[in-house]
């Protein structure tokens, strides 16, 4: 554990003051994504309103031009039923009974954000649906773990046992990640426990520490394979897959979700669509 505690920074106030304002438009990107999802809608379309909330607001899309075998094409990654993360939007259309994942994230200001939900499309069954309950469910318990664990791993550790209590398999090949002025900076952030990661790389919780933390939660097998578009990686058995990511600061007052909902002072920022928080989707 020792190698750790050099491995993540420690945000000043005012530095998560930045990081909140960059959260805040990438949360504001799904509001507007979300509020397309519906039979019929493309996944292009859904990325076209991600870019068009990100370029209004003047701000760098992190996903656009990704390093990878070929460059990743689009702002945001996303990824259908069985598709666990990394699928590229273009022309197919959601149909009911689908779920989709959608991540993104932007920097404004030299600051980043990256946060990502999976949606019901339509009418899902009931399995799609205890998916994705347990997925953000344990999210949130993380999220909430920070509080009060002393070290990453104690909280990796209860986010295995709740996937896994729901007979569900946590996947182990991708992890979160620390995030700052790059989208991806250290520590890694895995969202399962393992002894060798632990000795090595296990880092203390502490106010000024933000980490995206992303849960990808399949009804099968945990292990996964990667199409030939080079980026969307799918289950190896074909089972469903969901994803949820908020980024997140640990402060002096606990948790603060940094691509969470407006608070009451943020909200009069936001254009006239967003006033209405009947209309958010919530994560
Ligand atoms: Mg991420």
């Amino acid at each position: 554990m020792a190698a750790d505690v050099q491995r993540r920074v420690l945000r000043s106030t005012r530095e998560i003051g930045m990081m909140r304002r960059a959260g805040l438009l990438v949360w504001q990107s799904h509001q507007a994504a979300a509020r397309l999802v519906r039979p019929g809608v493309t996944t292009g379309e859904l990325d076209k309103a991600i870019a068009d909330t990100f370029q209004a607001a003047d701000a760098t899309p992190l996903f656009l031009g990704y390093p990878g075998k070929t460059p990743f094409p689009a702002v945001s990654c996303i990824s259908v039923n069985e598709e666990l993360v990394h699928g590229i939007p273009g022309d197919r259309q959601l149909a009911d009974g689908d779920i989709v994942s959608i991540d993104t994230g932007a920097r404004l200001d030299g600051w980043c954000g990256d946060a990502a939900v999976t949606h019901a499309v339509g009418t899902i069954d009931t399995k799609a649906h205890k998916l994705l309950t347990v997925t953000q469910g344990v999210l949130n318990l993380a999220i909430e773990l920070m509080a009060t664990k002393k070290m990453w791993s104690e909280v990796a550790r209860e986010m295995q046992d709740y996937v896994e209590s729901h007979k569900f398999s946590v996947v182990t090949d991708m992890v979160g990640h620390g995030i700052g002025q790059q989208m991806h900076e250290p520590p890694q952030v895995p969202n399962y426990y393992h002894e060798s990661w632990v000795r090595e790389d296990d880092f203390d919780l502490r106010p000024g520490v933000i980490l995206a933390i992303e849960p990808m939660v399949n009804v099968g097998t945990h292990q996964l394979r990667h199409l030939s578009d080079h980026w969307t990686a799918v289950t190896k058995d074909n089972s469903l897959s969901a994803h949820f990511e908020h980024t997140v600061a640990l402060t002096k007052d606990g948790p603060r979700r940094l691509t969470g909902p407006p608070d009451a002072n943020e909200k009069a920022d936001l254009p006239e669509w967003l006033q209405d928080e009947g209309q958010w989707f919530r994560w």
